[in-house]
Protein backbone atom coordinates (compact mmCIF):
# COMPACT_ATOMS: atom_id res chain seq x y z
CA UNK A 1 0.00 0.00 0.00
CA UNK A 2 1.83 3.44 -1.02
CA UNK A 3 0.80 6.61 0.65
CA UNK A 4 1.77 8.25 -2.72
CA UNK A 5 -1.60 10.30 -4.05
CA UNK A 6 -0.96 11.69 -7.46
CA UNK A 7 -3.88 14.33 -6.32
CA UNK A 8 -3.09 15.43 -3.13
CA UNK A 9 -1.01 18.48 -2.76
CA UNK A 10 2.27 17.75 -1.66
CA UNK A 11 1.32 19.47 2.01
CA UNK A 12 -1.11 17.39 2.67
CA UNK A 13 0.90 14.20 2.23
CA UNK A 14 1.68 12.53 5.35
CA UNK A 15 5.08 12.88 6.49
CA UNK A 16 7.44 12.15 9.96
CA UNK A 17 7.92 14.53 12.51
CA UNK A 18 11.51 16.22 11.95
CA UNK A 19 13.11 13.19 10.46
CA UNK A 20 11.61 11.10 13.72
CA UNK A 21 13.04 7.71 13.06
CA UNK A 22 11.43 6.62 16.46
CA UNK A 23 7.73 5.46 16.86
CA UNK A 24 5.28 7.34 18.09
CA UNK A 25 2.36 5.63 19.70
CA UNK A 26 -0.84 7.33 19.52
CA UNK A 27 -3.45 5.70 22.08
CA UNK A 28 -7.55 6.47 21.58
CA UNK A 29 -9.26 5.48 23.92
CA UNK A 30 -12.40 6.66 26.14
CA UNK A 31 -10.99 5.23 29.37
CA UNK A 32 -7.58 6.92 31.36
CA UNK A 33 -6.75 3.44 33.35
CA UNK A 34 -6.10 1.85 29.90
CA UNK A 35 -3.70 4.74 29.12
CA UNK A 36 -1.99 4.59 32.44
CA UNK A 37 -2.10 0.92 31.84
CA UNK A 38 -0.01 1.55 28.37
CA UNK A 39 1.68 4.37 29.30
CA UNK A 40 3.58 1.86 32.26
CA UNK A 41 4.18 -0.93 29.71
CA UNK A 42 6.19 1.89 27.49
CA UNK A 43 7.97 3.19 30.35
CA UNK A 44 10.95 0.56 30.27
CA UNK A 45 11.45 1.74 26.32
CA UNK A 46 12.74 5.52 26.39
CA UNK A 47 12.50 5.91 22.39
CA UNK A 48 8.71 4.86 22.05
CA UNK A 49 6.89 8.37 22.53
CA UNK A 50 3.57 7.96 23.73
CA UNK A 51 0.42 10.27 23.06
CA UNK A 52 -2.90 9.68 24.68
CA UNK A 53 -6.53 10.73 23.08
CA UNK A 54 -8.90 10.45 25.57
CA UNK A 55 -12.24 11.88 23.01
CA UNK A 56 -12.18 9.81 20.22
CA UNK A 57 -13.90 13.06 18.01
CA UNK A 58 -10.90 14.40 18.47
CA UNK A 59 -8.55 11.77 17.35
CA UNK A 60 -7.94 12.50 13.69
CA UNK A 61 -7.19 16.46 14.62
CA UNK A 62 -4.57 14.85 17.57
CA UNK A 63 -3.20 12.49 14.96
CA UNK A 64 -2.57 15.01 12.57
CA UNK A 65 -0.58 17.23 15.44
CA UNK A 66 1.33 13.77 16.81
CA UNK A 67 2.14 12.31 13.29
CA UNK A 68 2.25 8.73 15.44
CA UNK A 69 3.50 5.89 13.64
CA UNK A 70 1.33 3.68 15.12
CA UNK A 71 -2.44 4.23 16.42
CA UNK A 72 -3.53 1.92 19.13
CA UNK A 73 -7.38 2.39 18.92
CA UNK A 74 -10.21 1.52 21.41
CA UNK A 75 -13.26 -0.23 19.96
CA UNK A 76 -16.13 0.80 22.09
CA UNK A 77 -16.19 3.88 22.93
CA UNK A 78 -18.86 6.19 23.77
CA UNK A 79 -20.58 8.28 20.83
CA UNK A 80 -18.42 6.92 18.60
CA UNK A 81 -18.49 3.78 16.67
CA UNK A 82 -14.53 2.37 16.56
CA UNK A 83 -15.00 0.75 13.35
CA UNK A 84 -16.34 3.95 12.16
CA UNK A 85 -13.43 5.75 13.50
CA UNK A 86 -10.68 3.09 11.78
CA UNK A 87 -12.84 4.15 8.29
CA UNK A 88 -12.15 7.77 8.89
CA UNK A 89 -8.36 7.48 9.79
CA UNK A 90 -8.30 5.16 7.12
CA UNK A 91 -10.13 7.69 4.67
CA UNK A 92 -7.94 10.68 5.62
CA UNK A 93 -4.95 11.78 3.39
CA UNK A 94 -2.79 12.65 6.44
CA UNK A 95 -3.60 9.28 8.71
CA UNK A 96 -4.78 6.89 6.04
CA UNK A 97 -1.41 4.77 6.07
CA UNK A 98 -0.97 4.56 9.80
CA UNK A 99 -0.77 1.55 11.20
CA UNK A 100 -4.05 0.86 13.41
CA UNK A 101 -3.83 -1.76 16.29
CA UNK A 102 -7.10 -2.56 17.40
CA UNK A 103 -7.54 -2.79 20.99
CA UNK A 104 -10.57 -4.71 21.95
CA UNK A 105 -11.19 -6.00 25.65
CA UNK A 106 -12.13 -9.34 24.21
CA UNK A 107 -11.05 -12.30 21.27
CA UNK A 108 -14.48 -11.95 19.43
CA UNK A 109 -13.85 -13.67 16.03
CA UNK A 110 -16.73 -11.44 14.64
CA UNK A 111 -14.93 -8.11 15.94
CA UNK A 112 -12.00 -9.16 14.66
CA UNK A 113 -13.08 -9.42 11.08
CA UNK A 114 -14.56 -6.22 11.06
CA UNK A 115 -11.64 -4.92 12.10
CA UNK A 116 -9.39 -5.91 9.81
CA UNK A 117 -11.56 -5.26 7.06
CA UNK A 118 -12.40 -1.98 7.75
CA UNK A 119 -8.94 -1.42 7.44
CA UNK A 120 -6.91 -2.48 10.68
CA UNK A 121 -3.56 -3.99 10.44
CA UNK A 122 -3.57 -5.94 13.94
CA UNK A 123 -5.31 -7.08 16.68
CA UNK A 124 -4.96 -7.11 20.51
CA UNK A 125 -6.77 -7.89 23.36
CA UNK A 126 -6.10 -5.35 26.33
CA UNK A 127 -4.32 -4.69 28.41
CA UNK A 128 -1.69 -7.28 26.20
CA UNK A 129 1.55 -8.01 27.62
CA UNK A 130 4.69 -5.80 27.60
CA UNK A 131 6.49 -7.98 25.04
CA UNK A 132 4.20 -8.58 22.72
CA UNK A 133 2.89 -4.78 22.78
CA UNK A 134 6.39 -3.28 21.96
CA UNK A 135 7.50 -5.97 19.44
CA UNK A 136 3.76 -5.26 17.37
CA UNK A 137 4.38 -1.56 18.04
CA UNK A 138 8.31 -1.46 16.84
CA UNK A 139 7.36 -3.84 13.65
CA UNK A 140 4.60 -1.33 12.68
CA UNK A 141 6.50 1.49 13.38
CA UNK A 142 9.32 0.29 10.90
CA UNK A 143 7.19 -0.72 8.56
CA UNK A 144 5.35 2.42 7.86
CA UNK A 145 8.32 4.92 8.57
CA UNK A 146 10.25 2.62 5.77
CA UNK A 147 6.94 3.52 3.52
CA UNK A 148 7.16 7.11 4.12
CA UNK A 149 10.81 7.46 3.48
CA UNK A 150 10.22 5.43 -0.01
CA UNK A 151 7.23 7.57 -0.99
CA UNK A 152 10.17 10.34 -0.37
CA UNK A 153 12.72 8.95 -2.20
CA UNK A 154 10.04 8.39 -5.08
CA UNK A 155 8.82 12.14 -4.88
CA UNK A 156 12.42 13.55 -4.70
CA UNK A 157 13.15 10.91 -7.74
CA UNK A 158 10.15 12.43 -9.68
CA UNK A 159 10.97 15.79 -8.70
CA UNK A 160 14.63 15.09 -10.05
CA UNK A 161 13.12 13.26 -13.61
CA UNK A 162 11.59 16.64 -14.23
CA UNK A 163 14.22 19.04 -13.55
CA UNK A 164 16.25 17.20 -15.74
CA UNK A 165 13.37 16.72 -18.54
CA UNK A 166 13.41 20.57 -18.19
CA UNK A 167 16.92 21.39 -18.80
CA UNK A 168 16.97 18.97 -21.37
CA UNK A 169 14.63 20.51 -23.34
CA UNK A 170 15.95 23.80 -22.77
CA UNK A 171 19.64 22.42 -23.62
CA UNK A 172 17.93 21.23 -26.56
CA UNK A 173 16.05 24.45 -27.36
CA UNK A 174 19.54 26.36 -26.89
CA UNK A 175 21.56 24.25 -29.30
CA UNK A 176 18.92 24.77 -32.00
CA UNK A 177 19.18 29.06 -32.07
CA UNK A 178 21.38 31.50 -33.03
CA UNK A 179 23.17 32.99 -29.80
CA UNK A 180 23.57 36.45 -31.69
CA UNK A 181 20.44 36.87 -33.53
CA UNK A 182 17.53 34.46 -31.26
CA UNK A 183 16.58 32.45 -34.89
CA UNK A 184 17.16 28.80 -35.35
CA UNK A 185 20.73 27.98 -36.59
CA UNK A 186 22.38 26.18 -38.96
CA UNK A 187 22.51 22.67 -37.12
CA UNK A 188 18.88 22.95 -36.75
CA UNK A 189 18.28 24.03 -40.60
CA UNK A 190 20.15 20.77 -41.69
CA UNK A 191 18.09 18.83 -39.46
CA UNK A 192 14.49 20.20 -40.07
CA UNK A 193 15.64 20.69 -43.85
CA UNK A 194 15.99 16.33 -43.95
CA UNK A 195 12.32 16.08 -42.21
CA UNK A 196 10.74 18.79 -44.40
CA UNK A 197 12.22 16.62 -47.77
CA UNK A 198 11.91 12.98 -46.08
CA UNK A 199 7.78 14.66 -45.48
CA UNK A 200 8.09 15.87 -49.05
CA UNK A 201 8.81 12.58 -50.33
CA UNK A 202 6.43 11.07 -48.06
CA UNK A 203 3.28 13.12 -49.30
CA UNK A 204 4.90 13.74 -52.55
CA UNK A 205 4.76 17.86 -51.99
CA UNK A 206 6.69 20.73 -52.86
CA UNK A 207 9.70 21.96 -50.88
CA UNK A 208 10.76 25.36 -51.18
CA UNK A 209 14.03 26.86 -50.12
CA UNK A 210 14.97 30.80 -49.81
CA UNK A 211 18.50 31.67 -49.45
CA UNK A 212 19.22 35.70 -48.45
CA UNK A 213 22.47 37.53 -48.32
CA UNK A 214 22.65 41.13 -46.58
CA UNK A 215 24.22 43.42 -49.40
CA UNK A 216 27.77 44.99 -48.59
CA UNK A 217 27.75 43.97 -45.57
CA UNK A 218 31.53 44.07 -45.24
CA UNK A 219 31.65 47.64 -45.96
CA UNK A 220 29.09 48.29 -42.87
CA UNK A 221 30.90 46.05 -40.60
CA UNK A 222 34.26 48.27 -41.56
CA UNK A 223 32.68 51.82 -41.17
CA UNK A 224 29.89 51.30 -38.44
CA UNK A 225 32.03 48.55 -36.55
CA UNK A 226 31.15 45.06 -35.65
CA UNK A 227 29.13 45.80 -32.84
CA UNK A 228 26.56 48.00 -34.87
CA UNK A 229 27.39 44.83 -37.50
CA UNK A 230 25.67 42.44 -35.02
CA UNK A 231 22.26 44.61 -34.03
CA UNK A 232 22.14 45.22 -37.67
CA UNK A 233 21.80 40.98 -38.03
CA UNK A 234 19.80 40.69 -35.12
CA UNK A 235 16.91 43.00 -36.69
CA UNK A 236 17.34 41.56 -40.10
CA UNK A 237 17.23 38.37 -38.48
CA UNK A 238 13.62 39.63 -36.50
CA UNK A 239 12.13 41.03 -39.54
CA UNK A 240 12.39 37.78 -41.56
CA UNK A 241 11.29 35.47 -38.43
CA UNK A 242 7.74 38.27 -38.65
CA UNK A 243 7.35 37.83 -42.03
CA UNK A 244 6.76 34.36 -42.51
CA UNK A 245 3.02 33.48 -42.28
CA UNK A 246 2.76 30.04 -41.68
CA UNK A 247 3.67 28.37 -39.15
CA UNK A 248 5.34 25.49 -40.69
CA UNK A 249 7.75 28.37 -42.72
CA UNK A 250 10.88 28.64 -40.66
CA UNK A 251 13.79 31.14 -41.01
CA UNK A 252 17.43 30.01 -39.55
CA UNK A 253 20.77 31.98 -39.95
CA UNK A 254 22.81 30.06 -42.44
CA UNK A 255 26.09 31.20 -41.41
CA UNK A 256 28.00 35.27 -41.28
CA UNK A 257 25.36 37.40 -42.95
CA UNK A 258 23.02 34.67 -44.85
CA UNK A 259 19.90 33.13 -43.92
CA UNK A 260 17.83 30.42 -45.31
CA UNK A 261 14.29 29.77 -45.28
CA UNK A 262 12.44 26.25 -45.45
CA UNK A 263 8.87 26.47 -47.19
CA UNK A 264 7.10 23.34 -46.47
CA UNK A 265 4.06 22.40 -49.26
CA UNK A 266 5.11 25.55 -51.26
CA UNK A 267 5.31 25.62 -55.20
CA UNK A 268 7.57 27.71 -56.65
CA UNK A 269 5.04 30.41 -57.57
CA UNK A 270 4.63 30.69 -53.26
CA UNK A 271 8.24 30.60 -52.98
CA UNK A 272 8.86 33.49 -55.40
CA UNK A 273 6.25 35.52 -53.22
CA UNK A 274 8.07 34.68 -49.82
CA UNK A 275 11.43 35.72 -51.34
CA UNK A 276 9.76 39.47 -52.04
CA UNK A 277 7.88 39.49 -48.73
CA UNK A 278 11.41 38.56 -47.09
CA UNK A 279 13.68 41.05 -49.17
CA UNK A 280 10.92 43.63 -48.59
CA UNK A 281 10.86 43.46 -45.02
CA UNK A 282 14.31 44.43 -44.85
CA UNK A 283 14.08 47.10 -47.54
CA UNK A 284 11.67 48.97 -45.18
CA UNK A 285 13.59 48.91 -41.88
CA UNK A 286 15.55 51.32 -43.70
CA UNK A 287 18.57 50.74 -41.78
CA UNK A 288 21.41 53.31 -42.84
CA UNK A 289 24.16 51.94 -44.96
CA UNK A 290 26.04 54.94 -46.31
CA UNK A 291 28.52 52.78 -47.72
CA UNK A 292 26.36 50.64 -49.99
CA UNK A 293 26.67 51.07 -53.21
CA UNK A 294 23.23 49.98 -54.54
CA UNK A 295 20.92 51.96 -51.85
CA UNK A 296 21.39 53.92 -48.57
CA UNK A 297 20.34 51.37 -46.37
CA UNK A 298 20.52 47.96 -45.52
CA UNK A 299 19.36 45.71 -48.40
CA UNK A 300 19.46 41.58 -49.09
CA UNK A 301 19.59 39.66 -51.97
CA UNK A 302 17.40 36.71 -52.45
CA UNK A 303 17.73 33.77 -54.51
CA UNK A 304 15.08 30.50 -54.41
CA UNK A 305 14.24 27.58 -55.56
CA UNK A 306 11.24 24.42 -55.07
CA UNK A 307 10.72 20.79 -56.36
CA UNK A 308 8.81 18.03 -55.32
CA UNK A 309 11.49 15.46 -53.55
CA UNK A 310 11.84 11.81 -55.38
CA UNK A 311 15.48 11.41 -52.85
CA UNK A 312 16.94 12.62 -49.73
CA UNK A 313 19.86 14.58 -51.94
CA UNK A 314 17.11 16.92 -53.28
CA UNK A 315 17.52 18.93 -50.14
CA UNK A 316 20.89 19.72 -50.94
CA UNK A 317 19.75 20.48 -54.28
CA UNK A 318 17.64 22.98 -53.35
CA UNK A 319 19.78 24.40 -51.17
CA UNK A 320 22.53 24.73 -53.99
CA UNK A 321 19.61 25.73 -56.40
CA UNK A 322 18.61 29.34 -54.49
CA UNK A 323 22.57 29.62 -54.07
CA UNK A 324 22.38 30.09 -57.48
CA UNK A 325 19.66 32.33 -58.04
CA UNK A 326 21.30 34.43 -55.19
CA UNK A 327 24.35 34.58 -57.14
CA UNK A 328 22.38 35.42 -59.78
CA UNK A 329 20.55 38.17 -57.91
CA UNK A 330 23.98 39.76 -56.61
CA UNK A 331 25.32 39.40 -60.46
CA UNK A 332 22.47 41.56 -61.50
CA UNK A 333 23.23 44.62 -59.26
CA UNK A 334 21.69 43.06 -55.61
CA UNK A 335 18.62 44.23 -53.72
CA UNK A 336 16.41 41.56 -55.87
CA UNK A 337 15.08 38.00 -56.01
CA UNK A 338 16.25 35.41 -58.32
CA UNK A 339 15.14 31.67 -59.27
CA UNK A 340 18.05 28.92 -59.08
CA UNK A 341 16.85 26.13 -61.42
CA UNK A 342 17.19 23.04 -60.16
P1 LIG B 1 27.89 41.17 -51.00
O1 LIG B 1 27.13 42.44 -51.14
O2 LIG B 1 28.38 40.65 -52.29
O3 LIG B 1 27.12 40.16 -50.23
O4 LIG B 1 29.17 41.52 -50.15
P2 LIG B 1 29.31 41.54 -48.61
O5 LIG B 1 30.22 42.63 -48.23
O6 LIG B 1 27.99 41.54 -47.95
O7 LIG B 1 29.87 40.09 -48.38
P3 LIG B 1 31.26 39.52 -47.87
O8 LIG B 1 31.09 38.03 -47.95
O9 LIG B 1 32.43 40.15 -48.61
O10 LIG B 1 31.35 39.95 -46.37
C1 LIG B 1 30.48 39.46 -45.41
C2 LIG B 1 30.82 40.18 -44.14
O11 LIG B 1 29.87 39.85 -43.10
C3 LIG B 1 32.13 39.81 -43.55
C4 LIG B 1 31.99 40.12 -42.10
O12 LIG B 1 32.51 41.40 -41.84
C5 LIG B 1 30.47 40.17 -41.89
N1 LIG B 1 30.00 39.21 -40.90
C6 LIG B 1 29.87 37.87 -40.99
N2 LIG B 1 29.41 37.35 -39.82
C7 LIG B 1 29.25 38.39 -38.97
C8 LIG B 1 28.80 38.50 -37.61
O13 LIG B 1 28.45 37.53 -36.92
N3 LIG B 1 28.77 39.74 -37.07
C9 LIG B 1 29.16 40.84 -37.79
N4 LIG B 1 29.11 42.02 -37.23
N5 LIG B 1 29.58 40.75 -39.05
C10 LIG B 1 29.64 39.55 -39.63
MG1 LIG C 1 -14.20 1.64 25.94
MG1 LIG D 1 26.75 39.85 -48.28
Amino acid sequence: MSVLIENIEEEELPSLRNDHSNPVVLLVDDQPIIAEGVRRLLSNHEDIEFHYCQDPKQAIEIAQKVKPTVILQDMVMPGVDGIMLVKFFRGHPQTRSIPIIVLSSNEDSNGKSRAFSSGAIDYLVKLPDEIELVARIRAHSKGYISLLERDEAYRELRKLKHDLERSNARLKHLSSIDGLTGVANRRYFDERLAEETQRGLRERTSLAVVLLDIDYFKPYNDNYGHQMGDTCLREVAQALSHSLRRPSDFIARYGGEEFVAILPATDIEGACIVAETLRAAVDVLKLTHEHSKMSDHITVSVGYAALVPLSMEDGTLLVSASDQGLYSAKRAGKNRIMEGKV
